[in-house]
């Protein structure tokens, strides 16, 4: 699994945060979506699935 973000699409809304947070942060100045993990472990796959789908701005791309 590999994941890209669209940083424009992203307005900061922290709900991937939320759901994986190993996976996901937000910058501290503007809330922008940043990807710790790039390549996540199988164990965070579920995780990040669900990060994407409730993503509201559709900025998080799973690539499987
Ligand atoms: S859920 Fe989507 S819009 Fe919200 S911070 Fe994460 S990537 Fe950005």
């Amino acid at each position: 699994m590999k994941i890209t973000v669209e940083e424009d699409k992203c307005c900061g809304a922290g709900q991937c945060v939320l759901v994986a947070p190993e996976v996901f942060d937000q910058r501290d100045d503007d809330g922008i979506v940043v990807v710790l993990h790039q390549t996540p472990p199988q164990e965070q796959y579920e995780n990040v699935r669900e990060a994407a789908a409730v993503c509201p701005a559709a900025a998080i791309e799973v690539h499987e």
